[in-house]
């Protein structure tokens, strides 16, 4: 199995040299940024298989980095490590595509745990290629997703997706023709036992019927309920 490699974008000094000794002796690749500009540069450099992301740094902050990022159509897993006091830190970082968020400060065990967490949901791509008739296909009308490898297509047109917005899609299709408000999407695909901060689900759907409609906005699968939620038709 080849060595992951994870990126550390982080201005202060001692959390970046915790983070890449314990990425080292928990045997990953561990590299650092310690500014916006340089952790862009170095994420398409030398494309490490997840990020950690914080998000006061010179330069460039991790919100704009992470939308820059999913702009440009990367969708390389992100981890955004915000203070603990800003819950709404939190969710503007999921709003801009990050898959998941520590606060800190955090202890370097839950650390290491989200990390192997976020990377074993990840896994998928590459690996699993010669067991493809065990992997779990859904296919709702023209368009199949398979649970393993990640992978979605629309019709013959191959749609990327972040890891977020995989799940989300994963559930809905899992569940079709049964409504989902925000709050239990909220509360099932990201795990946030709050009510409130929907906006982050609306922002992920949207993103998802950009996607899935090819540019033109229009989607064949998605159905906002008035008032209730969402539901893959
Ligand atoms: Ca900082």
């Amino acid at each position: 199995m080849d060595t992951k490699k994870i990126l550390i974008i982080e201005d202060e000094p001692n959390i970046r040299e915790l983070v890449l000794y314990n990425l080292k002796t928990n045997g990953y690749d561990g590299l650092a940024a310690e500014d916006g500009i340089m952790g862009i540069t170095m994420v398409h450099r030398e494309k490490p298989d997840l990020i950690l992301l914080d998000i006061m740094l010179p330069g460039k902050n991790g919100f704009e980095i992470c939308k820059e990022l999913r702009d440009e159509g990367n969708n390389t897993p992100i981890i955004m490590m915000t203070a603990k006091t800003e819950e709404s830190d939190k969710v503007m970082g999921l709003d801009y595509g990050a898959d998941d968020y520590i606060s800190k400060p955090f202890g370097i065990r839950e650390m290491m745990a989200r990390i192997k967490a976020v990377l074993r949901r990840y896994e998928v791509t590459g690996e699993l290629i010669e067991d493809k008739g065990k992997d779990t296909i859904i296919t709702v009308g023209d368009l199949s997703i398979n649970v393993e490898r990640h992978e979605v297509t629309e019709g013959r047109r191959r749609v990327e997706l972040t890891l977020k917005e995989f799940e989300l899609l994963q559930y809905l299709m899992e569940n079709r023709g049964h409504v989902f408000s925000r709050d239990q999407l909220l509360n099932n695909i990201w795990g946030i036992d709050y009510s409130g901060e929907t906006r982050t689900v609306d922002v992920h759907i949207r993103h998802l019927r950009q996607k899935l409609s090819d540019g033109s906005g229009e989607d064949k699968y998605i159905e906002t309920i008035r008032g209730k939620g969402y539901k893959v038709k």
